[in-house]
């Protein structure tokens, strides 16, 4: 009781965390998102970088090239159009190279062009202190400060001067191509929110579509609807395979649900049977047979044999009962089976003589195993049982007890009908008989090889059955020997 109350208060708290849980589409939507969104950004950085490094090359090469030619140009006489305004042929070569150029004294004072199209808002002093660090007693120098593409040399244009040609390529053409693409960046990454919100929808329609109505037919079934059929093919082998275990629940719960009725019509049935029998003796006895010493007896003993009748059937169900929901403890001990088994078979002496049964016997002496006794000897007097009930028109039934190399098998074998292939696996379920209606000595309530697999089975011994129809059965089970 206990543990069923735990156990309904995980099932519930785990209920409420699976509500709390985000939905398939949530999580759908945002690993979508984040997956896009790292994609965008990801293309966006490596193209941003490759664009700036490729440009820059460029940049360099061009303000190389540039350069030179305007150190060449600038190193011949002023050309006549210019009138030896040697600022105004500057200021055409920075326009037609399109490039900034300046001469500077080593103190970094701009010596031409003299008038500027615009004030420079430059550091000159800095940039002449790097140029000539970066010239290093080189002639030449191409390098890149932090906006620019820079060509730098030494000029002598007049003898002794010591000046500098600083020709810069400005990079403010990457600049505002990068703050292009972070905005591109930003719009695409809304699109892709956007976009993954209806992917996501999408995708978790066609998923949870199936989830649901397998949900809303599992309820059918849990309210014990077995017609429902779950069906999953359409949506992918993960869902179809969730269908066929269903399926395959929903017929394996219609199968203990059809053999629970049919017990409770048997146990009904059987416990119907003795107890109209001892009504029927009891009022016999009670208005004719009291009188009569003879009938009185034999009446007083159907009595006795009807109630014990019940009283098995009642304990079979019990014991079953006890044993499956694990109420039962096993109490192993060393039992001598040689000896027990001879004890289980007196049980049935009353057979041979009044009913003709013999039983062939092949028992070894001396036979130990560890287990529990009671129930074991349970086990064995129901296929002990059994063999009698459905043994063939010799009445006979064989049972041994041998050693076979590292074990111990006991047998019982009849001659009877034996049972047809496709039966033998649910034979031994709780609540299965046979359709046939079969006349018993021994008593039976359907639930004989439950309780031989239930105890053989929390023993842990292998167990089984040979049958071939028309030939009859034999039951086994093998024991470790001690
Ligand atoms: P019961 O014998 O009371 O019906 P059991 O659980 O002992 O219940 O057996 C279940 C079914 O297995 C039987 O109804 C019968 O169909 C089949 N069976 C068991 N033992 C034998 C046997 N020795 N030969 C043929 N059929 C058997």
């Amino acid at each position: 009781m206990v543990r069923e109350k735990k156990e309904r208060k995980r099932n519930k708290t785990r209920y409420k965390k699976r509500q709390n849980r985000a939905s398939i589409f949530f999580l759908l939507w945002a690993s979508f998102s984040v997956m896009a969104l790292l994609i965008v950004l990801g293309l966006s950085v490596s193209q941003g970088i490759v664009m700036k490094e490729v440009y820059e090359k460029e940049a360099l090469k061009r303000v190389r090239t540039s350069g030179e030619e305007i150190e060449e140009h600038l190193k011949a006489p002023v050309p006549a159009p210019f009138q030896g305004n040697r600022s105004a042929y500057i200021r055409y070569l920075a326009t037609y190279y399109d490039v900034n150029v300046f001469v500077l004294s080593k103190d970094g004072d701009l010596l031409f062009p003299q008038f500027p199209t615009e004030t420079p808002t430059m550091d000159f002093t800095g940039a002449t202190k790097t140029l000539i660090q970066k010239l290093a007693g080189e002639h030449n120098v191409v390098y890149k400060t932090s906006d620019a593409c820079v060509y730098g040399a030494k000029l002598a244009l007049y003898e002794n001067a010591q000046m500098y040609l600083y020709v810069e390529e400005s990079l403010a053409l990457v600049q505002t191509a990068s703050t292009e693409m972070a905005w591109r960046t930003v719009f695409t990454a809304l699109f892709v929110f956007i976009l993954s919100f209806a992917v996501a929808s999408a995708v978790a329609g066609w998923l949870t579509r199936p989830l649901s109505e397998i949900t809303e037919k599992a309820k059918q079934l849990a309210r014990g609807d077995f017609n429902v059929d779950f069906h999953g093919q359409e949506y992918g082998s993960e869902m179809q395979e969730l269908a066929d275990t269903l399926n395959y629940a929903r017929d394996e719960l219609s199968k203990t649900d059809r053999m629970q009725r049919e017990l409770i019509a048997n146990v009904s049935h059987d416990f119907k049977t003795p107890l109209t029998a001892i009504k029927g003796y009891a009022h016999m006895l009670a208005e004719i047979s009291g009188g009569n010493p003879e009938k009185r007896a034999k009446h007083a003993n159907i009595i006795v044999a009807e109630a014990d009748r019940l009283t098995a059937l009642v304990s079979d169900v019990l014991d079953l009962s006890k044993m499956r929901a694990g109420m039962d403890e096993f109490k192993k001990a060393t039992i001598d089976l040689s000896t027990y088994v001879q004890d289980i078979l007196t049980r049935f002496d009353y057979l041979k003589d009044a009913q003709g049964y013999s039983f062939i016997t092949e028992i070894e002496e001396d036979i130990f195993v560890v287990a529990d006794e009671m129930k074991i000897g349970q086990a064995l007097y129901n296929l002990i049982g059994n063999a009698v009930n459905y043994t063939g028109e010799d009445k006979r039934v064989y049972v041994r007890l041998k050693r076979e190399a590292d074990m111990v098998r006991f047998s019982v074998t009849d001659t009877g009908a034996g049972i047809k292939k496709e039966d033998i696996p649910t034979i031994w379920e709780r609540y299965y008989r046979s359709g046939e209606t079969h006349k018993r000595p021994v008593g039976g309530t359907g639930l004989g090889l439950s309780i031989v697999k239930t105890v053989l089975e929390k023993h842990g011994f292998l167990y089984g059955v040979e049958s071939e129809t028309g030939k009859g059965s034999t039951f086994y089970v093998i024991f470790p020997i001690l």
